[in-house]
């Protein structure tokens, strides 16, 4: 064991002194798609950048995959195993901001809220270090960077999966930007989102409503009764909705009205029954009010199934690599962001430099992902470390603010070694590939087979324009 180790700190030594001696160069790239804060399926400089990246590093690029122009596949070596990494590089709308630590507008249109520009550049920093330790070293097997735009809502990586393009791969490794440095086994919610269209009647709203019928009415009614819904479905049950068209004028009965719907829950089969339930009130309020409705599936991700031995190992180099140490420019950025979150500058939790303790946590509540669908095609693990301030939200523009600059950039590298590490791990021992196949394949139960939950919709390349 002791040999083992050795031989792994002698090999991993020249590939973390890489990631520090190229930390100011990956960090000016992360700083380039900070700037352009595309939105998702519009990534087209981000994507542009991140596959100009690998190609000179000698990559082959095969771009444009599932239908999707600004999605890639950056591929080195031959033969398996194969380990993909995976990269996001999609902004949120509105959440413009500069990288103070006091709220400003960059006055944009989007903003790096989520960390995915960190995302993006830290996987390809990742995934470059392991190409040219195979080169050095001789290691036989294929290293994968997988491009995937419009994590946010656009549900890339379903296309992706699928469209099989990740059905050799061995193991998948991701990570997320956060507030902390952890890689438990932890899940997340499966998501189903549509927009409902509701089709009235308009009519001069006084002259003549009884000529009119609502499609705003087919909207409230068909809210009110998921509403409802709500005493009646499982605790863990996560419903919003936005109406995103309500109509333009209160003197005219609108003819058309859209309503745009998520449903979560940490059960994909429960997730299914709640989302036709959602589906009934729709066609019910459409009854009721003289209209008619008909509904766009615009995503849908499956629960994250996580991979206990992955993660395991994905732990301990997390744990080696250990977490963010901030110089006093950093502290005193950190103290002020505190201040906007919490009212006190102390961030005494210091989240940002230990690493969390092993957990396993299979019933996490909020977000959703698209790296759920990979997660049950692939074996995957992944990881987050602390990329923001201490305590800082995803979606906020704290963490605008801390991903366009140093505590940012720190964090990314962090994730960067870590999976380098991880994936190196695996390449040196079949066994825990192995180990972790059988796990997936005890979890996913033998007679799974992968069903989108989006149907055989086309990617919804539209979705933000
Ligand atoms: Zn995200």
């Amino acid at each position: 064991m002791l040999i083992t180790f050795t031989l792994f700190s002698q090999q991993s030594l020249p590939v973390l002194n890489e990631l520090d001696e190229k930390e100011h160069y990956y960090g000016s790239l992360a700083l380039k798609i900070w700037d352009w804060a595309e939105l998702g399926y519009l990534e087209f400089q981000s994507s542009a950048l991140l596959q100009e990246t690998l190609k000179k590093e000698g990559f082959s690029i095969n771009s444009g995959v599932a239908e999707i122009p600004t999605a890639f596949i950056a591929s080195y070596g031959s033969g398996k195993p194969i380990i993909a990494i995976l990269g996001e590089y999609d902004a949120l709308p509105g959440l413009s901001q500069d990288s103070l630590p006091l709220k400003k507008t960059l006055g944009k249109a989007a903003g790096h809220a989520c960390g995915h520009h960190l995302f993006g550049v830290g996987s390809a920093a990742a995934t470059i270090a392991v190409k040219n330790w195979m080169q050095n070293s001789g290691q036989t097997g294929t290293i994968r960077y997988y491009g995937c735009p419009a994590e946010e809502g656009g549900s890339g990586k379903v296309y992706m999966a699928r469209a099989g393009l990740l059905d050799d791969v061995d193991i998948v490794i991701h990570w997320h930007p956060g507030s902390s440095n952890s890689a438990n086994a932890s899940s997340s919610l499966a998501n189903i989102s549509a927009k409902f269209r509701f089709k009235g009647i308009s009519a001069h709203a006084a002259g003549a409503p009884d000529k009119g019928r609502s499609a705003l009415d087919g909207v409230e009614a068909m809210n009110h009764m998921v509403n409802m819904m709500r005493e009646h479905v499982p605790d863990d049950t996560r419903i919003h909705y936005v109406i995103t068209d309500g109509g333009k004028a209160p003197n005219v009965v609108p003819d058309f009205a859209e309503v745009y719907y998520y449903a979560r829950s940490p059960r994909r089969a429960d997730l299914v029954n709640i989302w036709e339930w959602i589906v009934k009130a729709s066609e019910g309020a459409a009854m009721g009010t003289g209209t008619r409705v008909e509904h766009e599936i615009i995503g849908g991700v499956y629960e994250i199934l996580p991979i206990e031995s992955l993660a395991r190992i994905a732990h301990k180099h997390l744990a080696h690599v250990g977490g963010v140490q901030y110089d006093e420019h950093e502290k005193s950025f950190a103290r002020q962001i505190s201040e906007s979150l919490t009212g006190s500058p102390e961030f005494s939790s210091f989240s940002h430099a230990n690493v969390e303790p092993f957990e396993i946590k299979m019933r996490k509540g909020g977000g959703s992902t698209d790296v759920g669908d990979i997660s049950w095609v692939v074996p995957t693990v992944g990881l987050r470390t602390a990329t923001w301030v201490p305590n800082t939200p995803a979606h906020s523009w704290q963490a605008v603010a801390a991903g366009g600059m140093s505590i940012g950039r720190k964090g990314m590298m962090v994730a960067a070694k870590t999976m380098a590490l991880t994936a190196m791990d695996l390449f040196l021992n079949p066994d825990h590939i192995k180990e972790a196949w059988e796990e997936f394949e005890s979890k996913r139960g033998k007679s799974f087979q992968y069903k989108a939950l989006i149907g055989d919709r086309p990617p919804a390349l539209d979705y933000r324009k």
